[in-house]
């Protein structure tokens, strides 16, 4: 894997993520700087996985080389230490020092966590980020994750994901009836409600499964790791924009008492190292779609299309309910939700202004 330059001019704008875990006093000056730590990072992506799974081995990278390897931090793909979605137990009971997964994987466990990934009709990666460092979010993920002896960081976005493969038109909501679907978490249960069938199948399944008509339909992420997953090849329809998953952040999580354990600089390095690969995974999201976006105009068997208005409209009701009935059973969540949404009202009428201006009015 190609090594990216430091992110430097992200360090000063680092200082803003304070840490909820709190020093234990012992070590936290130059004094401790000759103690070395060598660190595991479970993740929850396939070897080689371009995007998020090269972002996590940037991330521990970029911690070993900025301590000068103080801080060693050696990273597993999925199944080499643990399973893709035990990664959260697996750093909370301490069995590893730290995770890179994404948070909405713990639905069931603290389903709260869902809203610092993505949900349906939510908030795009800007806004996430604007929430996150600046608008209290990031407190609250800190509150949330404490019981479970984990300090979470956000640590890359995928951007606005596309709303998947379709193997028949969708031109009008009559069309989502019977659609067989994998798709994860609340999109799946909004589609539920429009007359779908949702189903979750692993990563290594969906190519198959598209291509002989088990399913009808998936979503994944977006051309850039759709075209990799040969997903152009199993559907002839891609349709716009990703609904389900407007602007998910990837997070990092470390063990509690790893990261009480650290001396100060090293904890600096860490939340650097973190909002570096934010940034950082994003860019590559942009780039790589991009790229990826020009080779499917091109590819005949390929059509982009948008999703009806009114196919959207009936989803985004849909999505209001089932948030609504997730906030109504679990008080964490309505906690969270009130900051969210809260943000979500107020960043509209910005981006109104400023991005979708803009972007409408450039040719
Ligand atoms: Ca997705």
């Amino acid at each position: 894997m190609k090594r990216r330059h430091f992110v430097g001019g992200l360090a000063a704008a680092a200082g803003i993520a304070a840490c909820g875990g709190q020093s234990d006093g012992s070590d936290t000056s130059a004094a401790g700087s000759a103690q070395r730590f060598d660190w595991s990072m479970v993740t929850s992506w396939p070897p080689g996985l371009p995007g998020l799974g090269a972002g996590a081995t940037r991330f521990a990278e970029r911690i070993t080389r900025a301590s000068g390897g103080r801080l060693n931090v050696r990273v597993y793909a999925a199944g080499e230490l643990v399973p893709a979605f035990e990664v959260f137990d697996a750093v909370s009971r301490g069995t590893v020092e730290m995770g890179h997964g994404a948070a909405y994987y713990h639905k069931g466990k603290v389903d709260a966590a869902q809203f610092f990934t993505s949900i349906p009709f939510g908030l795009n990666a800007q806004e996430m980020n604007g929430w996150l460092y600046y608008g209290g979010g990031l407190e609250l993920w800190r509150e949330l994750y404490d019981p479970f002896s984990l300090v979470p960081f956000p640590a890359g976005n995928t951007g606005v994901q596309m709303g998947g493969w379709f193997n028949r038109e969708i031109n009008s909501p009559e069309d989502l009836k019977g659609l067989k679907m994998r798709i994860p978490g609340l999109g799946g249960e909004v589609l539920r409600r429009a007359g779908g069938t949702p189903v979750t199948l692993p990563g290594s399944e969906i190519f198959t499964s598209l291509q002989t008509g088990v399913i009808d339909a998936t979503e994944w992420v977006g051309p850039y790791n759709d075209v990799a997953f040969g997903l152009p090849k199993a559907a002839r329809y891609y349709y716009y924009p990703g609904w389900q998953e407007p602007g998910p952040t990837l997070e990092a999580i470390v063990n509690k008492d790893a990261w009480n354990a650290l001396p100060d600089d090293l904890k600096a390095i860490v939340e650097i190292a973190a909002q570096s690969v934010n940034s950082d995974m994003l860019a590559e999201f942009v780039h790589g779609n991009t790229t990826a976006l020009m080779q499917l105009k091109d590819d005949p068997n390929v059509e982009v299309r948008a999703f009806p208005a009114d196919v959207v409209e009936l989803l985004e009701g849909y999505a209001e309910e089932v948030i609504a009935e997730l906030v109504a059973a679990d008080p964490a969540a309505a906690k969270i939700h009130a900051s969210y949404a809260a943000y979500r009202d107020a960043a509209r009428e910005w981006q109104r202004v400023s991005e979708e201006a803009y972007l409408g009015s450039r040719g």
